[in-house]
């Protein structure tokens, strides 16, 4: 560990964390504790099209003291191109939002047979003389899709590299399942504004993650807004500082919150390379987003907390 990941980081939060539910590689305990060692105030675990991890989250940070943002990422398709909107403080007990997951990673396994039948396609094509083959119920297995996890390329990736056919996950996205590559394969659209109206009937306030992953995001947000969306994600893993300021200029000329997280999905893996808690985000930034879901119509008025 770096001697700044040891530093003590109170006062500090993370919004943007993946577990075992998704692509992650800890377990969303093993997450908290991570973060509680390391002194932040508060987390989100914010898996892909999941929030099997939540519960068991907050059940750690509750022993350990540390605060649990109930969290989600899902991910939306429009003509200009794919974005990622994270849901914050959604209700992890609504019926009609969990039904809702659960056919998104429905969605999510159909694309993983896809993704496995086009790269093994493309092995043998590119393969000489012996061929590995890549099985789905590798992929599957490592993505625990029998106890609700959200299977995603990453999990094609691990796959890929037990069977030799790549070095690592990195290596996998380079080569194989990178954006235009044989993995690439969409699974059935839903558009920005559902996935907005999504998280604020779950009770949530909706965040776009990673804004410069969204091609012209600029252009788009007076629309996002006009759909619900709140908060704009300016401190993030992979941003320099000149960026992550130029992005909270841009969320407060459009009266957004402003969050921040690492995108962490493991020990020693490229997304979240700073890993958990880097960049530094300060928890200043929780109670305007706190303030949002009190404002959210679908916010269960009868519960405190
Ligand atoms: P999916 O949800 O199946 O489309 O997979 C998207 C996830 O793959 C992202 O959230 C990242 O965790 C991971 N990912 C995307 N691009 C790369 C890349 N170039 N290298 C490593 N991981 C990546
Ligand atoms: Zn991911
Ligand atoms: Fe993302
Ligand atoms: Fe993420």
């Amino acid at each position: 560990m770096t001697e700044v990941s040891q530093a003590r980081r109170s006062g500090q939060i993370d919004l943007h964390l993946h577990s075992t539910a998704s692509d992650g590689t800890l377990a969303p305990r093993a997450i908290v504790e991570l973060a509680a060692s390391m002194g932040l105030q508060t987390i989100s675990i914010t898996d892909h099209d999941s929030i099997g991890g939540v519960a068991e989250a907050q059940e750690a940070g509750r022993a350990l003291g540390i605060e649990i943002v109930p969290g989600v990422e899902l991910s939306a398709d429009s003509s200009a191109g794919d974005c990622h909107i994270l849901g914050y403080y959604v209700r992890i007990d609504d019926q009609d939002f969990t039904t809702w997951l659960e056919a998104r990673r429905s969605a999510r396994i159909e694309r993983g047979k896809e993704i496995v039948k086009r790269v093994n396609a493309e092995l043998r094509r590119r393969g000489s003389v012996s061929v590995p083959q890549l099985w789905w119920d590798d992929v599957a297995k490592r993505a625990n899709i029998d106890e609700g996890g959200a299977v995603g390329r990453p999990h094609v990736a691990d796959a890929l590299v037990a069977i030799g056919a790549v070095a690592s996950r990195d290596d996998a996205f380079a080569t194989l399942l990178g954006n235009g590559m044989a993995g690439d394969v969409h699974y059935d659209k839903v558009s920005p504004n559902d996935v907005i109206d999504t998280i604020r009937r779950a009770g949530g306030v909706a965040v776009l993650a990673h804004p410069t992953y969204f091609p012209e995001f600029e252009r788009q947000l007076p629309a996002l807004i006009e759909a619900g969306l709140e908060g704009l994600e300016c401190v993030y893993g992979d941003y320099s500082p000149h960026l992550m300021e130029r992005l909270c200029k841009v969320a407060t000329s459009h009266g957004l919150a402003i969050t921040g997280g690492s995108d962490f999905h493991g020990p020693g893996l490229k997304a979240g390379s700073g890993g958990v808690g880097v960049p530094a985000v300060s928890a200043d930034l929780l109670e305007p987003l706190r303030a949002r879901r009190t404002m959210n119509p679908h916010y269960p008025r009868h519960q405190s907390g």
